[in-house]
């Protein structure tokens, strides 16, 4: 009895240790909103799960040009994903530099003058997009070798129609990736 009642008390300081620390950084993030959605302790906690959104303009822009590039020649549509302040993701299209079919190239340039706009519109650049003319919207080995670590990749698969948001990491046997949750806006109410 007198060790149970030792555990209880354990783990009620450890709850409360933890409940403290997570309003923290309620707290903190709270005057910061861009801080919750790069930090992914923040989506763990259940409240404030920070989402990235697809606004539904930019989900039917990607799908229009990726079909149009799909039936000329299976090509594949490229750009920068930028995120503004509440995690509301822009598609900036760029010319896709690659020369063989099936790939995406994205050139420095191209890249540094987006980055360089959205700093100066307060918005970053998270990561890439392209789409999948013919195959399921799955990180391919060379997505995974060509992206910069930690930064999000959204890949649409033409044929199905899907969307996917991931994170390239490290693991041990070289790259890997998390999916990483996305929505559209929310649907219009019914009238
Ligand atoms: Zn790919």
């Amino acid at each position: 009895m007198g060790i149970a009642r030792k555990r209880q008390k354990q783990h009620r300081t450890l709850r409360s240790a933890f409940t403290q620390a997570v309003q923290t950084v309620r707290r903190l993030t709270m005057n910061f909103p861009s801080i919750s959605c790069t930090f992914g302790i923040m989506r763990r906690t259940k409240k404030s799960v920070p989402q990235y959104v697809l606004p539904r303009g930019e989900r039917m822009k990607l799908h229009r040009r990726a079909l149009r590039a799909q039936r000329i020649d299976q090509g594949e549509v490229c750009g920068v994903l930028v995120r503004d302040s509440k995690c509301r993701l822009g598609l900036h299209f760029l010319q896709n530099r690659s020369t063989e079919p099936g790939r995406f190239e994205i050139s420095g340039l191209d890249l540094a003058a987006v980055r360089k706009d959205a700093q100066l519109s307060g918005n970053e650049v998270v990561g890439t997009f392209h789409s999948h003319p013919i195959s399921p919207a799955v990180p391919s080995r060379s997505d995974l070798r060509d992206a910069r670590l930690n930064t999000l990749l959204l890949i649409y698969d033409v044929c199905g129609r899907e969307i996917r948001l991931c994170r390239v990491k490290r693991n041990r046997t070289g790259r890997t990736y998390e999916d990483v949750p996305i929505s559209s806006d929310k649907p219009r109410l019914p009238a």
